[in-house]
């Protein structure tokens, strides 16, 4: 289970748990290296250890046996509270405290550590940046006065405060709806590739873990590793039939999951502004094959689609007409857009960049063409593996 080139931040040697008053190990013997600067998914059915094995990293809980070296050194054994402190968590049910403000569920951490007041207001609006939420209109509120998707927000934003070098995240987006949770996990991807975190990533969802996993340890009962290897790989060769019922079918679109819509060709789709006269807005649908018009604002931001047909039956201005236009952002995967595609009227999904700028948009055909060369990469990978084996 080496990690080829990286170097592993978080190692468990014969690590087990046995309960108080149980018999059976909820972990038996785990040996696992979490990767320096990776997102390392733990990924198994419910009730296989996963949180377990979480709460042994950072000694919430005590192992019965086997030892946990962190960064070069034996913490088994070394003050658990300093420990914490160098490990971000967020919980399975996000966990703010519902009587302090976002500002200080956000300090917990910083003001252990005895921040000045300064630092720390200035952390707490750098964080809720961060994860994408005004601190001016956010900081002072309850949690009761959060969406789901936001209360999750701040639970990231949480276990960040004090720039920890390794995060644990325990099924982080779980109780989210699947829209929320998609945007959530895009989000976090993106602020994972500026900070490099070492990140312990629980989830029952191998979808989620193919989406989120650097690697991914597909873990059985007693949290027992079935497989240890990169999402492509458990796609392409899972080793067992546990792994392989645990992926399900649909191993294609699966993979649509690996790919980013930064890596596909995008075509340019014809804009016209939201004030522009009618003619000039049906003379934008004469060069599209269905007659569709992308209606954009000064800051070239998609509005609307407008049909030809839309022109034809109202005078009314450009904006209250057509449909609202969805839009993905290029660290999203295929998957999404595939997913906007089958929702959109021209089955196209529209691509803006960071300040939700347009930047194109991707074609069914051209994800087609690109759905076929994975699968061509798939068979050639699959028939050079059977010639080694039979080699
Ligand atoms: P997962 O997070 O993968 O769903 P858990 O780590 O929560 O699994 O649980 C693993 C096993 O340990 C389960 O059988 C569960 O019932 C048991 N377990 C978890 N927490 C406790 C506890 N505090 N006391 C006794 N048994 C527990
Ligand atoms: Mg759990």
């Amino acid at each position: 289970m080496s990690t080829d080139d990286t170097k592993t931040m978080i190692r468990l040697e014969g690590v087990s748990k046995t309960y108080p008053g149980t018999t059976v190990p909820a972990v038996s013997d785990l040996d696992l290296e979490i990767p320096e600067g990776e997102i390392l998914v733990l990924v198994g059915p419910s009730g296989c250890g996963k949180s377990t094995t979480l709460r042994l990293i950072n000694r919430m809980i005590e192992p019965s046996s086997g030892r946990i070296i962190f960064d070069g050194e034996d913490v088994t054994s070394v003050d658990a509270d300093k420990l914490r402190r160098r490990i971000g968590y967020v919980i399975q049910q996000i966990g703010l405290f519902p009587h302090l403000t976002i500002k200080a569920n956000i300090a917990t951490v910083p003001k252990l550590l005895g921040w000045s007041n300064d630092r720390i207001e200035s952390r707490v609006d750098e964080l809720l940046d961060l994860v994408g939420m005004d601190p001016g209109q956010y900081r002072d509120r309850f949690p009761k006065e959060l969406s789901g998707g936001q209360a999750q927000r701040v639970g990231v934003a949480r276990a960040l405060a004090a720039d920890p070098p390794v995060m644990l995240m325990d099924e982080p987006f779980g109780a989210i709806d699947p829209i929320t949770r998609d945007r959530l996990q895009n989000e976090f991807l993106r602020v994972q590739e500026e900070l490099k975190k070492t990140i312990v990533f629980v989830t029952h969802d191998i979808d989620e873990a193919i989406k989120m996993g650097d690697r991914i340890a597909v873990l059985g009962e007693q949290s027992r590793i079935a497989q240890f290897d990169t999402p492509e790989r458990i796609l392409a060769f899972p080793v067992d039939d546990f792994v392989s019922d645990f992926i399900g079918s649909g191993a294609t679109l699966k993979g649509l999951n690996l790919e980013r819509v930064r890596d596909i060709k995008l075509d340019d789709f014809p804009r016209v502004a939201s004030g522009s006269p009618r003619r000039e807005v049906q003379a934008a649908m004469e060069t599209t094959p269905d007659g569709w018009a992308m209606v954009v604002d000064e800051g070239e931001r998609p509005l609307r689609w407008v049909h030809r047909s839309d022109l034809e039956r109202t005078d009314k201005p450009l904006v209250e007409v057509g449909q609202p236009i969805d839009t993905i952002e290029q660290n999203a995967t295929l998957r999404d857009a595939l997913e906007l595609m089958l929702h959109s009227s021209t089955a196209c999904a529209t691509v803006v960049d960071k300040d939700q700028a347009y930047v194109g948009v991707i074609r069914m055909t051209t994800l087609n063409e690109r759905i076929e060369e994975m699968q061509h990469d798939a068979r050639v990978h699959y028939d050079e593996l059977s010639r080694q084996v039979s080699a």
